[in-house]
């Protein structure tokens, strides 16, 4: 063993000095031009007008309409917000159909509204929602389908569309990972009854916290903006149910400076997504899918799957090894809704199917990218993962003695 390890790599994992000094995060937040946030920031304070449908929040609105192809968008606190705003607006009960494999907050939402999330399992090519098992899973009490545009690819939006049509479903997308994403030359938002975005910090478009709901329904764009303002009209008027959903000046400023460096943003996205693809090419075992043909994607996720028994070692060891790297890949969206709490305690008679969702659970980890991340910083991190990959039985060995060891 000994002999073994002084033929091994200076890898972190084995005990060499991590190859970054600083912490390589996945989602370190987009930043745009310093001076016009400022700027901004000076004008808030100048009007002193810091919510409630100010300037810079209108203007925000305008924007963000405009890229995402719809005649509505209503600015939010936070992308979960919008969620558990628009499943109100859209009267949703009992019933909806959703993936597990996203964020915890697409479950959530509806759960919090008192809907139950009924899981249902995926493509294992786009990693969405498979519209063939969204049909199997309609009962009776099914009112809605909620997708993921999962990682910014675009759902099956056309499929999902007819089985909601078919069923007298209603249909909202969440659109957290897919501004900026197309399907058929086409922005993402205008689909379904309504989607929503997310702007939190981690997104590749932020204003530290916000989101959105878009739709081209003038009756369900005014249900929502009632609903996200207390159910006011004018001074004192109150005609429904509502709550605080309302994004504030600060964060619109963020998000207007945000998107006005949105083409760079995408341009080294892409660019960074590029140059990842040349590195997991050569790697045995890695792999990295792509949407179809028709699709254009923000990459505002590096998604890499790894096959345990080609790479020679399982994704959580990998991820093991990078993290001692300071690599801070990520498992998401380990384990998958249905594991956590407080659906894993409440599985449907006969347990839940979610094959696809179970293996991809294993098998994906996610990379960092962003504008925080060089060229350089990528050819460094493929260095790293092709020396892992050829040193994947080592690794594991070495990492289950280490696990031994701290047992005893
Ligand atoms: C981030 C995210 C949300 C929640 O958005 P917040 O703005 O953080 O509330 C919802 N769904 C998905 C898929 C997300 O990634």
């Amino acid at each position: 063993m000994s002999l073994l390890i002084e033929t091994l790599p200076e890898l972190a994992v084995f005990g060499g000095a991590p190859a970054f000094a600083e912490p390589k995060h996945v989602g370190a937040p987009n930043i745009g031009n310093r001076a016009a946030l400022m700027q901004r920031i000076e004008t808030i304070l100048d009007n002193r007008r810091l919510s409630n449908r100010g300037p810079m929040v209108r203007e925000f609105e305008d924007r963000v309409a405009a890229i995402a192809g719809v005649k509505h968008c209503v600015a939010m606190c936070n992308g979960t917000v919008a969620l558990e705003i628009g499943a109100r607006a859209l009267n949703l009960t009992g019933e909806v159909i959703v993936p597990s494999f996203t964020f915890v907050a697409t479950a959530h939402a509806l759960k919090w509204q008192g809907l139950e999330p009924v899981f249902c399992d995926i493509d294992p090519v786009t990693h969405n929602l498979d519209p063939a098992r969204v049909e199997a899973l309609i009962t009776p009490r099914t009112t809605g389908i909620l997708a993921v545009h999962l990682w910014g690819r675009p759902a099956a939006v056309k499929q999902l569309e007819a089985v909601a049509m078919r069923h007298g479903l209603r249909l909202m997308f969440d659109a957290a990972h897919a501004f900026g994403s197309h399907l058929g030359g086409q922005p993402i938002g205008g689909s379904g009854d309504l989607e929503i975005f997310s702007f939190h910090a981690t997104k590749f478009l932020n204003t530290a916290e916000g989101g959105a709901v878009v739709t081209n329904d003038d009756a369900l764009a005014e249900r929502v903006r009632l609903m996200q303002n207390f159910g006011f009209v004018g001074k004192d008027q109150v005609v429904a149910l509502g709550v605080n959903g309302k994004m504030n000046e600060m964060s619109a400023a963020m998000g207007l400076t945000s998107l006005e460096s949105m083409d760079e943003f995408l341009a080294v996205a892409h660019r960074n997504f590029r140059a990842w693809q040349r590195e997991v090419a050569s790697i045995p075992g890695l792999e990295m899918k792509t949407g179809g043909p028709d699709v254009s994607t923000n990459h505002q996720y590096i998604v890499v799957e790894v096959e345990c028994h080609r790479a020679g070692l399982s994704r959580d060891d990998l991820v093991t090894a990078l993290h001692a790297e300071n690599v801070l890949a990520r498992r998401y969206f380990y384990p998958g809704c249905h594991h956590m709490e407080p659906y894993r305690s409440s599985p449907p008679t006969g347990g839940y199917q979610l094959p696809q969702t179970e293996a991809l659970c294993t098998r994906v980890m996610v990379l960092p990218t962003g504008t925080a991340v060089s060229l350089a910083d990528i050819a460094r991190m493929g260095d790293l993962l092709r020396e892992m990959v050829g040193n994947g039985p080592e690794i594991s060995h070495h990492l289950r003695m280490r696990e031994k060891e701290q047992q005893t």
